[in-house]
C-alpha cells in the first residue's frame, strides 16, 4: 500500500508565502475536489443546530466545551439549559461557581465548567470577545481545537480544528497512514490544513467534524451515501478498517477504595475535593483508598465515625469509569449521633477550597440541600447504594 503522495506536481502556487510546499498529509492534487464536495454536502446536509443558527462566538464556544466529551445530540438540552441560564459572556461572568457547576451537572468533566466560568471573567474583564485562534488559546480550558472552531466559525479565521473526528476522516481521504494518536500528526494535519483550507474556513471544518459524526464513523463507515466516495484513498483502496492507524491506549489504572455515607444527625456529611485530586473542588463522599497510608486522613475518617452505635456497615461496590482511572469503591453506611460537634459543619459556605486539613473540608447538607448542590455521577452512584438519605423523607 503506497500512502505516502510522492512526485506531487506543483500545485501549490495558491500556497501562502514560505509554506513547505511537500504536503505530507494532504494530497494537494485532490485537495480542491475534495474541499467542494464536502462544502456541498455540507450546506444541504448539515443537521439543524441551535449554535448554527447564529454566528454567536460566545454560544458557539459553549457548544464546543460541551461537545467534547458528550455527543451532540444528547447535549442540545444541556446547551438550551445552559445558555438560557447565561446567555452570554457577561452572564456567565456574573454568576457564581456553584451556580453554573450546578448547570452543568450531568455533562461531567467538571473542570470544563470551572474553566468556562474563569475564561469568562476574563474576557469580561477584557472588554471583548478573543477573535483570533492564538488570542483564544491564552484562555483557560480553550485548546487549539476548539480555538480554532469558534475562531473559524465565528469569525472565519483560517485555522484548523483538528479533533479525533477529524484525524480520522483526513486519515481515510487522504490515505495516510501516520499514527493519529501522536501529536506530531495532529499538528501537521492542522498545519496543512491551515494552508488548504477554503475561504469557507467555518463551514469547511464543520463538515469534516459533520461527516465524522453522521458518515464516516469509526467501525462501519457509510462509503455508499459519502459525498468523497470517489476521492476517498481509503474507500477506493478498501482500507476503511485499516485506516486511521492508531496505537493501543495505556490501560486505565484501577483504584480501590472505601467511600463512607456517613449520615449525621440527619445530615450527610460531605467533603469538598481539595487541589490535585480528581473532581478538584466538588463535594463528593469521603474515600480513602485501600492502599493509603495517610494517617492523619485514617483518623479523621475514624472522627466521622464518633456517636455511631454500630461499625460501618458494607452497602456494595460502586465502579466508575473515568478517562485514565477506574474508581471501584466498597460503599459503607455510618449513622451517628453526635449534637456537640463543631456547630459550623452546617455551613457548607464556609468551607474554602484550598482546605489543607481533611476535617476542615468537610461539611453537612441536608436531603434539600443535597438537591441543589452539582454532585458528580461518581458519588451519585455511591449514594444510589442507600435509600435512607432522599429529601422526599
Ligand atoms: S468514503 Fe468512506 S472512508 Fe472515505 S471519507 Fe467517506 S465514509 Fe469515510
Amino acid at each position: 500500500m503506497n500512502f505516502k503522495q510522492n512526485n506531487i506536481p506543483d500545485f501549490t502556487s495558491s500556497f501562502p508565502q514560505g509554506y513547505n510546499r511537500n504536503m505530507e498529509f494532504i494530497d494537494i492534487s485532490k485537495k480542491d475536489a475534495v474541499n467542494t464536495a464536502l462544502l456541498e454536502w455540507f450546506a444541504s446536509a448539515k443537521r439543524d443546530l441551535p449554535f448554527r443558527t447564529e454566528r454567536d462566538p460566545y454560544k458557539i464556544w459553549i457548544s464546543e466545551i460541551m461537545a467534547q466529551q458528550t455527543r451532540i445530540d444528547t447535549l442540545l438540552s444541556y446547551f438550551e439549559r445552559f445558555t438560557r441560564l447565561f446567555p452570554d459572556v457577561k452572564a456567565l461572568d456574573a454568576a457564581s461557581e456553584d451556580e453554573v457547576l450546578k448547570a452543568w451537572e450531568g455533562l461531567g468533566y467538571y473542570s470544563r465548567a470551572r474553566n468556562l466560568k474563569k475564561a469568562a471573567s476574563e474576557i469580561v474583564g477584557a472588554g471583548r470577545f478573543p477573535e483570533t485562534a492564538a488570542e483564544l488559546k491564552k484562555l483557560p480550558g480553550i485548546g487549539p481545537y476548539t480555538a480554532g472552531a469558534v475562531a473559524s466559525i465565528a469569525f472565519g479565521q483560517k485555522a484548523a480544528a483538528v479533533d479525533g473526528n477529524v484525524l480520522r476522516v483526513m486519515s481515510r481521504i487522504y490515505g495516510s497512514d501516520r499514527d493519529i494518536a501522536d501529536l506530531k500528526t495532529r499538528r501537521l494535519l492542522e498545519n496543512e490544513i491551515e494552508a488548504t483550507m477554503p475561504e469557507e474556513t467555518g463551514d469547511y471544518n464543520e463538515s469534516l467534524m459533520e461527516l465524522g459524526a453522521l458518515i464516516c464513523s469509526p467501525k462501519s463507515p457509510k462509503c455508499m451515501i459519502c459525498p468523497v466516495r470517489d476521492l476517498c484513498s481509503a474507500c477506493m483502496e478498501g482500507l476503511t478498517e485499516e485506516l486511521p492507524v492508531k496505537t493501543a491506549k495505556k490501560k486505565p489504572r484501577v483504584v480501590r477504595q472505601r467511600g463512607y455515607i456517613v449520615i449525621r444527625n440527619g445530615k450527610l456529611l460531605l467533603e469538598k475535593r481539595p487541589e490535585g485530586v480528581l473532581l478538584t473542588g466538588m463535594y463528593g463522599l469521603p474515600l480513602i483508598e485501600n492502599d493509603s497510608s495517610d494517617q492523619d486522613q485514617k483518623t479523621a475518617l475514624a472522627n466521622l465515625s464518633e456517636g455511631a452505635e454500630t461499625p460501618p456497615v458494607l452497602l456494595g461496590t460502586s465502579r466508575h469509569i473515568f478517562t485514565h482511572i477506574i474508581w471501584e469503591t466498597e460503599v459503607y453506611l455510618i449513622q451517628a449521633d453526635q449534637p456537640d460537634h463543631k456547630s459550623n459543619i452546617d455551613r457548607p459556605d464556609r468551607v474554602a477550597e484550598d482546605q489543607t486539613e481533611f476535617a476542615d473540608r468537610i461539611a453537612a447538607f441536608s436531603a434539600d440541600q443535597l438537591d441543589h448542590l452539582a454532585l458528580p455521577t461518581a458519588f451519585k452512584k455511591m449514594l444510589a447504594l442507600y435509600d435512607g438519605f432522599n429529601s422526599a423523607d
